[in-house]
């Protein structure tokens, strides 16, 4: 015999529903409601045990109400009807068992997935069964209330205020994670993504928080990141596209809220910029530097100071005063002020001396206090040999002057004399006494008129007058006024020329200026005397002048320095250091240049080269 049904005709009393709808609704949690459900189902179908299971990661009992000796079914079962949708009903269970009959109603929604299961120790008709599984699928119905509890609603009510919010904010609690509109947006994320944890995985929300970031928003790459949580990142937009989002992380219970901006094209700006004024900053030929203001750390300098130093960078970034470049007999915190300009003598990474303009600029941080200083340096070596250069042409111009003006007092009276004694000639006895003296005093005379001819050409010309001259005739005159000058004094003067004459095209006063020099300092190396040997050649394209003496030389370590603008080894005896940089800053001013070969005690040759006249070389 059949045992009695226990299913009531009814599906459950109206009241009671209710009732249990509003129990359900104001459940605080899914698995509260789910008890609810589970102990008015035991009335309502009159069943001896009642569970709610839920699958999440696996399968959990959350719910039950009945006899406690009756077992649930088993975990391939649920599988099985979660999977298919379908409920499962078990009325011809074997008689020996405890449980007579086992119904199974899963519940699939959207956000839920569970199972709802009734046993009874009695078995079931078919009909039934068919009636408890419509009670049990109308009573699981239920529970979708329970989604509306407050806590959702409240949910709900953020969420909106999420998607107010212009910003891209993730929400993550550890169960569920919440994208907010603006981010769906950023991301391209589908508007169901958060339910996609495959895409932002709650379980890595511990850790640290760019872990955290770079887990959660796909495609990421941390740029940068800093204090509490601040970060700028790259990321790939589900469509593609590649982003740069700036932004916070900070960690709540269970989870993290993250907060981000799209600045992908503020980004993109910033590098551009950056690394255009780099560009600029190191592709300026004006030396730059800057350092920190208050601590005077050295940050950076372009190539063209390390260039005009010749110092590596790595050798000079970071380091404080006093710099390597200072000079240590000077006086290194000048030129800090912004705004000043100081002249200084630097010195070279190799020891030369390097005069300076250094001017410093202000540049001021957000507080609009100077945080950092920029100087621009200037390296006044050239200009003060061109200064030099000038003062000394100058003085040339004078002298030229000063002897025009002299030459011509000279010629008048001397114009009398030579008539004179023209005149005292004739009238004199031939192979007298009285002729000899005169003759001499004629020669003298004549002698005279032409140091006044020499003296005169010297002056007639400009300074910097270019003309198309053998380099041989500037040689030769240049060597016949220090002759008639006696300005070789205690040392025999060869000259020796190839007969090539050939041109160049220049100032020929400079180019004297040149020789001059060339020879004072022979004479001055040999005070007790020597032979100073002046040979012209041409050789190619080119006219060679060199001056070559055989008095001591010049030491290796001091040949290179010997152009410089002020080295001197004369300091005592009045020598200025300007002879020879001035003269080498005429040979290049002439396209050509002015070099030094030394033997210790076998003397030293300086060689001026210059290249022949253009109209020369056209008509060759
Ligand atoms: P100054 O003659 O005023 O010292 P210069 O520029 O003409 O300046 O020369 C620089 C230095 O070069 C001299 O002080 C000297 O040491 C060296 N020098 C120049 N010419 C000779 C030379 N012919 N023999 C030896 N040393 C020389």
């Amino acid at each position: 015999m059949r045992p009695t049904t226990t299913v009531p005709e009814t599906s459950g009393h109206p009241d009671e529903l209710i009732e249990a709808a509003i129990a359900v609704n104001q459940a605080p949690t899914l698995r509260e409601a789910f008890q609810v459900l589970a102990e008015l189902g035991l009335r309502v179908l009159g069943a001896d045990r009642l569970g709610v299971s839920l699958w999440e990661d696996g399968l959990e009992h959350v719910a039950a109400a009945g006899d406690e000796g009756l077992s649930i079914p088993g975990d391939e079962r649920i599988a099985k009807a979660l999977e298919t949708g379908e409920p499962d009903v078990d009325n011809h269970s074997d008689p020996g068992s405890a449980i007579a009959t086992v119904l199974i109603v899963p519940l699939v929604t959207e956000s839920t997935r569970a199972v709802f299961h009734a046993s009874w120790r009695t078995l079931l008709t078919d009909d039934e069964a068919a009636r408890a599984t419509e009670l049990l699928q109308s009573l699981s119905r239920l529970s979708s209330l329970a989604e509306r509890s407050p806590r959702e609603r409240e949910r709900t009510r953020l969420d909106s205020v999420l998607d107010g919010v212009a910003d891209g904010v993730i929400v993550a609690d550890g169960l569920t994670v919440t994208v907010n509109a603006a981010a769906r947006a950023m991301l391209a994320l589908p508007p169901d993504i958060a339910y996609q944890t495959s895409l932002f995985n709650p379980r890595t929300l511990e850790g640290e928080p760019f872990d955290l970031v770079a887990d959660t928003v796909p495609g990421t790459s941390v740029i940068e990141s800093g204090e509490s949580g601040r970060f700028r990142i790259r990321a790939t937009a589900l469509d593609g596209r590649e982003l740069v989002l700036d932004g916070s992380v900070s960690p709540v219970s269970g989870g993290a809220v993250i907060v981000f901006r799209d600045v992908t094209y503020e980004h993109a700006r910033e590098v551009l910029n950056e690394r255009t004024l780099y560009a600029l900053f190191n592709s300026l030929p004006i030396p730059l530097t800057v350092g920190a203001a208050g601590t005077r750390e050295f940050l950076s300098a372009n190539q063209a100071f390390l260039d005009l130093t010749g110092f590596e960078r790595d050798e000079i970034v970071g380091v404080r005063p006093p710099f390597p470049w200072w000079d240590p007999e000077e006086d290194g915190t000048r030129g800090f002020e912004p705004g000043s300009v100081v002249h200084r003598v630097y010195r070279r990474k190799d020891g030369r001396p390097l005069p300076v303009e250094v001017s410093s600029h202000g540049i001021p941080g957000d507080d609009g206090e100077v945080v950092l200083l920029l100087a621009m340096i200037t390296d006044l070596t050239e200009k003060r040999r061109l200064d030099q250069q000038l003062v000394q042409s100058g003085k040339l111009a004078a002298i030229g002057e000063l002897a025009a003006g002299v030459a011509h007092e000279i010629n008048n009276p001397l114009f009398a004399i030579l008539g004179l004694t023209e005149f005292l000639l004739k009238e004199s006895e031939p192979e007298s006494r009285q002729r000899q003296r005169l003759e001499l005093i004629q020669q003298t005379g004549l002698e005279i008129k032409e140091i006044v001819r020499a003296l005169l050409d010297f002056a007639r010309e400009n300074a910097d007058e270019r003309h198309v001259v053998p380099l041989e005739d500037v040689v030769h005159s240049t060597i016949d006024l220090v002759r008639r000058t006696n300005a070789h004094k205690g040392i025999e003067l060869v000259d020796v020329y190839d007969d090539s004459g050939a041109h160049i095209q220049g100032s020929p006063n400079q180019l004297k200026q040149i020789f001059l020099n060339l020879i004072a300092n022979a004479r001055q190396a040999m005070p007790n005397g020597g032979t100073v040997r002046v040979d012209v050649r041409r050789e190619g394209d080119h006219v060679l002048a060199s001056v070559s003496d055989d008095g001591p030389g010049i030491a290796p370590d001091l040949l290179d320095r010997i152009f410089e603008p002020f080295f001197t080894t004369k300091r005592l005896t009045g020598g200025t250091g300007l002879g020879l940089s001035v003269s080498l800053g005429i040979a290049e001013a002439h396209g050509g240049s002015l070099t030094a070969t030394s033997e210790v005690e076998h003397g030293a040759t300086f060689t001026l080269r210059l290249p022949v006249a253009v109209e020369e070389l056209e008509t060759a």
